[in-house]
């Protein structure tokens, strides 16, 4: 892509005064879903997990930062948390934090805010309620649904009703094959999701959980995901609290007696301003425990409609209340070229849209706005991770998605693409395409592609005949 943006020097301030002038190269765990992609919810897997070993790894390949995702969509919590739920009797916060500073690198945790399984099997009351019915849903019904992703395997020894106990939010649905489409590829049983209300003591809790972790252990950063509205679902909320604050803020001029109905403008700017209301309690919470930690909000970049009337996330209102923007970049969760053609030219689309999208929608942001990108490993090839790698790098380095899914060859890719990495400073442009071919070059000769791109190909051709 032509003239992709780069960040200006007030926009990377934030990250300068906490991490100096070497751009971030981070990799990220997602304890709870086992050893490959996300399709499994796992608590067996996590008490099998060897801080030491894993961020050995991380540093032996080339990267400065690690990031936990201390709590994902099911709602486990994996510190010593008095406030929150932890099945796993681990505190990985604590093992990972000391590590980190003993080996020196970058510690940030990720936080699931809305999104919460188990709180919506204990309390339905707060999850987000469907102002219309639909397909296995009526009005009024709470936001808890089917899982779309994780799936649960038994145990050996254990019954499903000894699992039940233990993971509330189980059900008895199973999932017995793999799909072809991406977000079909689980199997086991199906768990249930929540979206829960950002104005319902949800948030509360979430704030008591932030401020927990803030305290009790030595983090670099703790950044906010899904602090927004549900993307399956577009009908959030309708309970009586986000009733009677709208009808309130936005009274029905034509008819006083009768409140407005819950859509167009007013409504979305409405949902919008809930989220950033809860992004800048989230901030305060982490800062009035200490200032140096970083905050930030992740978002699925997409058109402005997207962002605007589904997941209710206004970039430039939560940019201005949180230090960093982290734009998740996934054109390869499409598909990949390993899979098929077919799957191959979907992601490239995907890719390319996704570029422009971004290009588009940089100065949403607004000018002050930090962005660190993060981009995936898993369900992707070498080249197509390092071809994100340096598209969405905008002056700061980028994040990668994740430990658990990254294949031997893209270890070795990343090992040389932090060594690129490591010479460059912040504001600099990424490494370029030609740089990614010296690497995959290299990479080609250890492990040879499953599906060789025409590039290489034709040098290997031209070696032959030589
Ligand atoms: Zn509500």
């Amino acid at each position: 892509m032509k003239n992709p943006p780069l960040l200006n020097k007030i926009q990377m301030e934030p990250y300068k005064q906490k991490f100096g002038s070497k751009k971030i190269f981070a990799q990220s765990l997602m304890p709870v879903r086992g050893p490959e992609g996300f399709r499994k919810l796992d608590y067996e897997f996590v008490e099998k997990l060897n801080p030491t070993e894993i961020i050995s790894k991380v540093i032996d390949h080339g990267f400065n930062a690690f990031g936990l995702v201390v709590k994902d969509t099911d709602g486990a919590t994996l510190s010593k948390t008095k406030v929150g739920w932890n099945p796993t009797g681990r505190d990985l916060v604590e093992e990972f934090s000391e590590i980190c500073q003993k080996r020196k690198i970058i510690f940030l945790l990720s936080i699931t805010n809305m999104n919460d399984a188990y709180r919506g099997a204990l309390h339905p009351e707060t999850a987000s309620i469907h102002i219309k019915g639909g397909k296995n849903f009526k009005k009024g019904d709470p936001g808890i649904h089917m899982d779309g992703e994780m799936r649960i395997n038994l145990p050996e020894g254990v019954s499903f009703e000894e699992m039940r106990k233990k993971i509330p939010f189980l059900t008895d649905k199973i999932d017995e094959k793999i799909g072809s489409a991406r977000n079909a590829r689980g199997m086991g049983y199906i768990p249930t999701t929540a979206f829960h209300c950002p104005r319902s003591e949800h948030a509360d809790y979430m704030l008591e959980l932030v401020k927990e972790l803030a305290s009790n252990y030595h983090v670099d950063g703790i950044l906010a995901d899904y602090i927004r509205y549900a993307t399956d679902h577009f009908d959030y909320c309708g309970c009586e609290r986000c009733r009677s604050a709208f009808a309130e803020q936005y009274p029905n001029k034509g008819a006083p007696n009768k409140p407005k109905k819950l859509k167009g403008k007013d409504w979305h700017r409405f949902r919008m301003d809930n989220i950033v209301a809860y992004g800048k309690k989230f901030n305060e919470t982490v800062k009035a425990v200490d200032e140096n930690i970083l905050t930030g909000w992740f978002n699925l970049p997409g058109p402005k409609i997207y962002s605007n009337r589904l997941t209710g996330q206004d970039y430039y209102g939560l940019t201005k209340e949180m230090d960093c923007a982290l734009p998740m970049l996934y054109p390869y969760l499409a598909g990949t070229i390993d899979d098929g053609k077919y799957w191959g030219a979907l992601a490239n689309l995907m890719h390319w849209y996704s570029q422009r999208n971004m290009k588009r929608r940089f100065s949403d942001y607004g000018k002050e706005a930090c962005i660190l990108s993060v981009t995936n490993s898993v369900e992707c090839n070498a080249e197509e991770m390092l071809k994100s790698f340096i598209a969405y790098d905008y002056g700061l380095g980028i994040s990668v998605f994740k430990y658990y899914g990254t294949s031997d060859s893209q270890w070795l890719a990343c090992k040389l693409y932090g060594k690129k990495l490591a010479q460059q400073e912040i504001g600099d442009y990424p490494p370029n395409q030609d740089d990614i071919r010296t690497i995959l070059r290299e990479v080609y000769a250890e492990y040879p592609p499953k599906v060789a791109p025409r590039w290489w190909k034709k040098e290997q051709n031209k070696k032959k005949k030589e």
